[in-house]
């Protein structure tokens, strides 16, 4: 068997970043993918157009790492969202920046990031084997000595690298592998949870809604009768109940209250740029407009059709009143809910649906200087297997290639050091 110094386990964003950059400084590297192709999770993020990472300045990086952000407060200065970017450019993915400094190929094509990066892997020299499944670390005192893949099959390395993912979407190979890993080597897991996942509601009517996309709009998440996060932006219904993305922002605490116990509400205020008293005469202008007109009617200029009967139902008015028989309770009513749109939030989809897993590898186990393990000597660790997750908006991306980056130049360090 041939002699690898590195042996890197899972060909996505942070393995196949380590396996470039522990070759780089000098290792003889191994990248051991469990699917027949790299980078399926790259290929099917941002929609298919990978919103890589962020335009942020980097010293508010780490605000929008809900899990963890202050451990990667060096990991994202040696490879920040500019190095990436850079990076990129180099193997031939120029990037733009869009809506929330969000970050994409020029392309819009995922595939390119793939490509970028097998070209890069194919540069530094790294072996990859593709179809082979690691069901096993090998450890002996304390020193890992190598990986044990399906049929016995062993690979030897001074290091290992696992950059096995998550548990969600498992179709692309992210299964929570790792986490297995860990717990077998004596590390702690914190819980995996779903973060970045849609939420259900109690509410049916959200069912009539589907497919209905609002823009502009300010959603608020209420624990136990009291606010505590609002988001600003775009939110999607569905058939079970909110999606889009700043459902995705609010779902990691609402996730984690209502596994608590407590009560969540989402409270949606569908015109946030007007104060109460502006969106009360902008009211009565359209009810002046439509005075002749039945109450479903007289809608149309402030809400998207689809919202209407909905609203109408909610608002307890008959929907064939003629507005100027609507008195000011009614209409006060209205405005309330125009301005606090309220649903309760039952649970959220499962962590297979999830489009980041929160908790992992418990980062007080991991050096974040190197990325290693603190209870296997040669063992590291880098990406979404680890207890860090972050917002939309390319922050995900961003720290499993920056976890990668430092893990696998570490380990190139390492064993050429021992040569
Ligand atoms: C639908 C969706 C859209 C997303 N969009 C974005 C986005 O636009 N921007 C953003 O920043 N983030 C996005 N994310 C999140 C981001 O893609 C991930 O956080 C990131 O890809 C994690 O990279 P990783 O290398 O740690 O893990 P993964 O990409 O999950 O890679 C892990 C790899 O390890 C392999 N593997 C697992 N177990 C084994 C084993 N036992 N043996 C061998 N190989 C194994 C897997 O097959 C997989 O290839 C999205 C996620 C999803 C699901």
């Amino acid at each position: 068997m041939k002699d690898y110094q590195v042996i890197v386990v899972g060909g996505g964003a942070a393995g196949m970043m380590a396996a470039g950059q522990a070759a780089k400084n000098g290792a003889k590297v191994l990248l051991l993918e469990k699917k027949e192709r790299l980078g399926r999770k790259i290929a099917i993020s941002g929609k298919g157009r990978c919103n890589v990472t962020n335009e942020e300045n980097v010293s508010d990086f780490i605000r929008n790492y809900p899990g963890n952000g202050r451990f990667l407060h060096g990991i994202l200065r040696d490879f920040d969202n500019a190095a990436l970017r850079h990076f990129l450019a180099r193997y031939g993915v120029e990037t733009k920046v869009e809506r929330g400094g969000r970050v994409f190929p020029v392309s819009d094509d995922a595939e390119s990031v793939n490509k970028a990066l097998t070209a890069y892997l194919t540069e530094m020299g790294v072996t990859i084997l593709t179809g082979i499944t690691i069901e096993d670390i090998l450890v002996e005192n304390d020193r890992v000595i190598g990986v044990q893949g399906t049929g016995q099959k062993r690979f030897l390395a001074r290091s290992v690298i696992i950059c096995t993912g998550g548990a969600s979407y498992p179709a692309t190979g992210s299964t929570g592998d790792g986490f297995r890993f860990a717990r077998k080597l004596g590390h702690h897991v914190i819980t995996p949870r779903p973060a970045l996942v849609p939420l259900k509601t109690a509410e049916t009517w959200v069912k009539e809604l589907q497919g209905l996309s609002l823009r502009n709009v300010e959603a608020s998440l209420w624990i136990g009768g009291k606010k505590k996060i609002t988001e600003f932006g775009e939110m999607l219904f569905t058939h079970f109940g909110v999606s889009g993305p700043i459902i995705l922002t609010l779902s990691r605490q609402a996730g984690e209250e209502i596994r608590k116990g407590e009560t969540v509400q989402l409270r949606i205020n569908l015109k946030p740029a007007l104060s109460r008293e502006q969106l009360d005469l902008r009211l009565q202008r359209d009810f002046q407009k439509y005075s002749n007109k039945q109450f479903k009617n007289a809608l149309e200029d402030l809400l998207p059709q689809s919202l209407i009967p909905v609203m109408i139902q909610l608002s307890g008015i008959n929907s064939e009143r003629v507005v100027h028989q609507i008195n000011r309770e009614e209409r006060k009513t209205l405005l309330a809910l125009l301005q606090g749109l309220t649903l309760t939030i039952t649970d959220t989809l499962s962590l297979e649906t999830a489009i980041v897993t929160a908790g992992g590898i418990d980062v007080k186990e991991i050096n974040p200087k190197t990325m290693a393990s603190k209870r296997i000597e040669g063992l590291y660790w880098a990406g979404e297997v680890v207890d860090v997750d972050g917002i939309t908006g390319g922050y995900n991306l961003q720290a499993a290639f920056a976890m990668g980056f430092r893990a696998g130049r570490a380990a190139g360090e390492e064993v050429c050091s021992l040569v």
